[in-house]
């Protein structure tokens, strides 16, 4: 319907993640670990810090990441959940409210195909979703730095 006001609604940022989902930890990518994930994960499986990334953690000169295991993309997706869930990666924690998806509309939207969690709830303010989304930059300030 043509009109000059405009008839596209927008969405806006509504997020709540969705019972018994593991979408997003069947997606193909890296899971960061921030320098305090690492020994916050370790002590929750009862590991030291130095056990936990021998087993676990490929470590890079400025980054941290999870070892893929051969036929899934997370180790600690066990049994429909995440093993490791009060311990969890900050970037698995803060997600979807990660700069590049609260910063883009169309990446949102494109995020929204394959998370159901996106686009239900109550409407999340920006002030909010950029506040979360600093905190991804703050927890992996290589990943952001050319921002
Ligand atoms: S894909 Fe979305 S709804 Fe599903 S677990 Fe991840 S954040 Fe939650
Ligand atoms: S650490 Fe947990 S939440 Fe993060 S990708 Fe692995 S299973 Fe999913």
């Amino acid at each position: 319907m043509p009109s000059s006001t405009t008839t596209t609604r927008d969405p806006g940022l509504r997020f709540t993640c969705q019972p018994g989902c593991t979408r997003c930890c069947e997606v193909k990518g890296y899971v960061y670990l921030s320098e305090s994930d690492l020994p916050r994960a370790a002590a929750y499986l009862g590991l030291s810090a130095a056990e936990f990334e021998r087993r676990y953690v490929y470590r890079t000169r400025h980054l941290l990441r999870l070892r893929k295991p051969r036929h899934s993309q997370c180790h600690f997706l066990q049994g429909g959940g995440c093993a490791i869930h009060p311990a969890k990666p900050t970037q698995c924690r803060l997600f979807p409210f990660w700069p590049e998806l609260v910063g883009s509309r169309k990446a949102w939207r494109e995020t929204a195909r394959w998370c159901p969690g996106i686009g239900t709830g109550p409407l999340i303010q920006i002030g909010t979703a950029l506040e979360t989304a600093g905190e991804m930059r703050e927890a992996y300030p290589s990943l952001y730095e050319d921002d």
